[in-house]
């Protein structure tokens, strides 16, 4: 394959050969490094258990405030990438006692095939897999998707849709849509993430209508993480979030009923803790991506009420 004849489309990655459109980025990644769940952040899924994480070059979005742009925003230069099978990313998995894989960093979506192939890869050896996602996919692609990922946190980057439009050249309901498929279609564990940017997305009726949307929809217990934004490509020159802009969302968050939220993107611990849904107590306390107290039981029951804990948990020894 002739790689100067790549084209430059807006993703970067896809290109018609002979009437056929081919992943390009097939195989190639940008680095594959160890990280915490948490990290993603999924906080409900395995806490403390390792996850292999790779991403590849290109985007089907093209978010103004993207904090990876280096390689979204790339077109593919095999020299300057790691070429690995998915077959040894599940074998490094598993060598490395990672318990999942995520697609992460850039969006799954754009490396769909190699995604999926990693999935099946990892499901043979017993890796689970983790999409971190903005959403924006179309509904047979995102099936056979999904039908392989054993948890997912979907970036939710506003509630309104000329935000969508103006900043990530995008649309909001494409992206709900994909949040109740994979809560109410899949059986994938959900997390939502919102990326919170002063003067763009953090007003008290947007992020209000957000969560009442959440509620109504996925229920109460989906956790819902509301993160630092940091000047990062075309938003250098906004300021970057500030602690109170997140606790005035923590509030709204809870005041719609909404069970787990928390902030992201700082270090807080009174933000990072899981609180438990019925006595209010804290079940799980976090010191940056780091578990300083675990009180559930081997059954994911708080240790105080016994009301269990929503999410996958598995005996940790602190
Ligand atoms: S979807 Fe994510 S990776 Fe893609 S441009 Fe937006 S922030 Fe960057």
């Amino acid at each position: 394959m002739c790689f100067k004849k790549w084209s430059t489309w807006f993703c970067h990655v896809r290109q018609n050969i002979d009437g056929k459109i081919i992943l390009t980025s097939y195989g190639y990644n940008t680095g594959l490094s160890i990280d915490p769940i948490e990290k993603k952040p999924l906080y409900h899924f395995y806490p403390t258990s390792r996850v292999l994480s790779f991403g590849t070059v290109g985007c089907n979005l093209g978010c103004k405030f993207c904090q990876n742009w280096n390689t979204s925003k790339s077109k593919i230069n095999p020299e300057k990438l790691n070429k690995t099978s998915p077959e040894l990313i599940a074998y490094l998995a598993k060598k490395h006692k990672c318990k999942s894989v995520a697609f992460t960093y850039n969006e799954p979506t754009i490396f769909l095939e190699y995604a999926i192939d990693t999935a099946k890869a990892c499901k043979e050896l017993g890796i689970k897999t983790v999409a971190v996602s903005a959403g924006y996919i179309n509904p047979e692609p995102r099936a056979e998707l999904f039908k392989y990922i054993d948890a997912v946190n979907i970036d939710l980057k506003a509630f309104n849709n000329d935000f969508y439009k103006r900043n990530c050249m995008a649309s909001l309901e494409p992206v709900l849509d994909t949040i109740r498929y994979v809560k109410h279609e899949t059986n994938a564990w959900l997390e939502l993430t919102t990326l919170l940017i002063e003067g763009e997305n953090d007003s008290e009726l947007e992020i209000k209508s957000e969560c009442e949307w959440i509620v109504e929809n996925l229920g109460e217990c989906v956790p819902v993480h509301f993160s630092a934004f940091h000047p990062s490509y075309k938003f250098n020159e906004k300021t970057a979030t500030k602690i109170p802009t997140l606790l005035k969302a923590i509030q709204i968050a809870k005041s719609t009923g909404l069970k787990y939220v928390y902030a992201g993107n700082v270090s807080n611990i009174e933000t990072s803790t899981t609180y438990c849904k019925n006595c209010g107590k804290p079940i799980i306390i976090r010191e940056g991506y780091y578990i300083a107290a675990y009180n559930l039981d081997e059954n994911s029951r708080c240790e105080f009420c016994e009301t269990k804990c929503d999410g996958h948990f598995e005996n940790i020894f602190i």
